[in-house]
């Protein structure tokens, strides 16, 4: 098949890139590098089924364009990570409402199969201990919600056309994807508590760390992706992608102080003083899988230290040099 990836730069569009090349499709990336980075898909730009276009999917014309060159769409370009939000309110409206209410229309008029990517931000402030795909969203009203209404409203624009148009979409919410490439600069707790852990840095644990969360390696998203593009089942319906395997940020770091063998200390921060007084952080997130396992069948996903192990290689292999060389620069200053 051919298919466009928008944000296929990016942290889970680029593993979705690898992925899809080697199973031998065509695969177009638009990405405008704003969080996403050349580095990811270096390594493909020579291979002749892959094909790179450096430009914001606010750029019609170049989307369109795209769009009509390929069979199935993969919708992931968004801006990500609540303090990335939080620091950049217009940009992030702008990408995550607009962007997609174009592309969806786009799918809609060329006929074209579009896989939507949303968010387990959609359910808000829920706290039941196993979310499911038609539970409540239960929402404040801060802007830090608007990520969470952003992806809402591009759900909502696939029903509608789905509805009117015959649009044919998959709307994934993903539950806190992991893995080699994700950066910590906006938000993301796992490569930062790993940063600080191998830096020896204080860990930065907000409030008392009692919030919970399920982990899943990007690999295992990537499988579960490959398995429902061409399954008819999938149509116009809305499935939760994540593990149920949940810990607490307190344990997280504690296990990845462990693994690290890390000589750090863990501190706890108010997370008001990192995102401000009206900041509301979900205490509870852990998805039920049951709609995408009774798709896909039984799946195992990666245990929490095969993650944490996987995102430590990583670092030691990725940053190691950096890590000296800020060292080197901090004597040099002194
Ligand atoms: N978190 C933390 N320390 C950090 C970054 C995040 O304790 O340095 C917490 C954050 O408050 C949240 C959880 O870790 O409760 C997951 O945060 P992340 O931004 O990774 O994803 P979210 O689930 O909030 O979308």
């Amino acid at each position: 098949m051919k298919i466009l990836i928008t944000g296929g730069a990016g942290f889970i569009g680029s593993h979705l890139v690898d992925k899809l090349l080697d199973e031998d499709h065509e695969v177009y990336v638009i990405d405008n590098l704003s969080t996403g980075s050349l580095e990811n898909i270096r390594h493909n730009l020579e291979n002749n089924h892959f094909h790179f276009v450096q430009e914001d999917i606010c750029n019609y014309d170049v989307l369109y364009d795209l769009c009509s060159k390929c069979n199935l769409i993969f919708h992931l370009a968004s801006s990500v990570g609540v303090k990335y939000i939080m620091d950049n309110p217009v940009k992030s409206l702008n990408s995550n409402i607009l962007s997609s209410i174009s592309i969806i229309k786009i799918a809609a008029d060329l006929k074209k199969r579009i896989v939507v990517f949303s968010t387990s931000e959609i359910y808000g402030k829920n706290k039941s201990p196993e979310l499911r795909e038609n539970d409540d969203r239960i929402i404040g009203n801060s802007f830090r919600w608007s990520y969470s209404i952003g992806k809402a409203v591009a759900e909502y624009y696939c029903y509608a056309y789905g509805k009117e148009m015959d649009l044919d979409y998959v709307v994934i919410r993903c539950f806190n994807i992991v893995g080699p490439r994700q950066v910590g600069n906006y938000g993301m707790v796992l490569p930062r508590l790993v940063g600080q852990a191998l830096r020896n840095e204080p860990m930065t644990v907000y409030d008392d760390g009692t919030q919970i969360r399920t982990f899943t390696h990007v690999s295992d998203l990537v499988n579960i992706l490959c398995l429902i593009i061409e399954n008819t089942e999938t149509n116009k319906e809305i499935f939760n992608v994540g593990s149920s395997n949940s810990i607490s940020i307190i344990d997280l770091a504690n296990r990845i102080k462990a693994i690290t063998n890390s000589l750090s200390e863990i501190t706890f921060i108010p997370s008001r003083e990192v995102f401000g007084s009206d900041f509301e952080d979900p205490k509870v997130r852990i998805p039920s899988a049951d709609k995408i396992l009774s798709i896909i069948g039984e799946y195992s996903f990666l245990d929490i230290d095969e993650i944490i192990n996987n995102v430590v290689q990583y670092f030691i292999k990725t940053y190691n040099l950096e890590a000296k060389s800020i060292f080197e620069a901090s004597l040099v200053s002194e």
